[in-house]
């Protein structure tokens, strides 16, 4: 008998049906004496939904306003979810972040959990009731209400899980698991029996969708066993899923490459002909940092004839506001020759833990693109991923070759 942390996301919950669907798996986990708490996000598309009607009111939302607008989709379908499972014969209550007291900072429509009493629901949980929790949203020390960015119904059940020492946190959603890459755009990609964090966490932050990021790292940091599995999966069918793990735990045979991520919102910007001194990078990133725009890959030449080119990467939706930064701030500040930008960039990853106890993974990796004669851009590196920055019209084909070369469409 264990305490189960349940999350169902946005396509789980998407009709009655489906809402039914998660009502008879729940009351089979109870069934079997487990105890569950259950973590729904709003039904598919209506964050979107919410968002959009938001913005035909005003352009850029208030953003207190527009939380206490996105949170009323996860409290339709906590309720919802709580009259399925009581029509299964249930005892089941639902709550909001706030009636938990999911409290947050004050960063609204990005907020962070601070603290989750969890006193209501373990009361709840010891009279033998399921509990119902709202996914993506908490209240503030003034008790405003605040989501926690997209995705962020992962998140909040990764916490639950902490605060109540569940026994696993299991994130119900449409595929069956974490796959070596996209299956979209390799079909032989496998299903990973097991991924470690610190794997997960690089594929989620290079663009691996499974999960939201700050939910891997709150997992990792609060050691909550985290599985993904799919809910739409027959009841007697359900397989396994993919099981998130600490490295202590993970087996000896370990792949030397877990997986390929990719990313195609990227931008890459160059700021050439720079005067090669001491103070440079600080000048260029500075005002880009102070305009709240984050930067992945830099790139710095080794300067000849006292100059060099600069080069670094930002999410495609800030390209045109940095680009105008170097344009208008930095260039005639610090005397640069030209500012060029490239919106049509993608970057590609290998991630993997084997990769620290193995050599001439970067070469494979850089001989697989060559022989394709695709051109790398940028490199950058880490103690278990190579990433590159690549032309987007080459974003499939690098996916696919390098999945093979590393043989992830082989099982074991
Ligand atoms: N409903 C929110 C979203 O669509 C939160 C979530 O689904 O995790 O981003
Ligand atoms: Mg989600």
């Amino acid at each position: 008998m264990a305490l189960i942390v349940q999350k169902y996301g946005g396509t789980s919950v998407g009709s009655s049906e489906r809402i039914q669907a998660v009502a008879r798996r729940v009351s089979r986990y109870c069934a079997q004496g487990h105890r569950v708490v259950v973590v729904v996000s709003a039904m598919s598309g209506e964050t979107n939904r919410l968002i959009a009607l938001a913005r035909d009111i005003q352009r850029e939302p208030d953003p207190r306003e527009l939380d206490v607008v996105l949170a009323t989709g996860e409290q339709v379908a906590i309720g919802l979810t709580a009259m399925a499972l009581q029509a299964q014969g249930l005892k089941a209550r639902s709550y909001t972040g706030s009636q938990v007291r999911i409290l947050t900072d004050s960063a609204h429509t990005k907020a962070r959990i601070v603290e989750i009493d969890s006193q209501r629901i373990l009361n709840d949980l010891r009279e033998g009731f399921v509990v119902v929790v709202a996914g993506f949203q908490g209240v503030d020390a003034e008790n405003d209400i605040t989501t926690l960015g997209r995705g962020g119904s992962d998140t909040t059940a990764v916490a639950l899980a902490a605060a109540l020492r569940a026994d696993e946190a299991q994130i119900y959603t449409d595929v069956d698991g974490v796959y070596t890459t996209d299956p979209r755009i390799v079909p032989e990609a496998r299903r990973l029996d097991r991924i470690t964090f610190e794997e997960m966490l690089e594929m989620s932050s290079l663009g691996s969708k499974v999960l939201q990021i700050r939910s891997v790292e709150f997992a990792g940091k609060y050691q909550v066993r985290l599985r993904v599995l799919s809910s739409f999966e027959a009841d007697d069918r359900e397989g396994p899923g993919t099981l998130i793990t600490f490295e202590e735990e993970q087996v000896m045979e370990q792949p030397i490459i877990s997986g390929i991520a990719f990313n195609r919102d990227e931008a890459k910007l160059t700021v050439l002909g720079v005067p090669d001194k001491p103070g440079i990078a600080y000048q260029i990133l500075g005002p880009i940092a102070d305009a709240n725009i984050d930067v992945d890959m830099i790139v710095q030449n080794v300067g000849h004839d006292g100059s060099t080119d600069f080069s670094f990467t930002v999410n495609r939706g800030e390209f045109e506001r940095a680009r105008t930064i170097l344009e208008e701030q930095v260039k005639p500040h610090i005397g640069a020759r030209e500012v060029s930008g490239d919106p049509r960039i993608c970057k590609v990853s290998v991630v993997g833990m084997g990769m620290r106890s193995h050599v001439g993974i970067a070469s494979k990796m850089f001989r697989t693109l060559a022989e394709e004669g695709i051109n790398i851009q940028m490199i950058s590196t880490s103690e278990i991923k190579i990433s590159v920055i690549l032309d987007e019209k080459y974003l499939e084909l690098a996916v696919r070759v390098l999945h093979k070369a590393f043989e992830l469409d082989q099982i074991g």
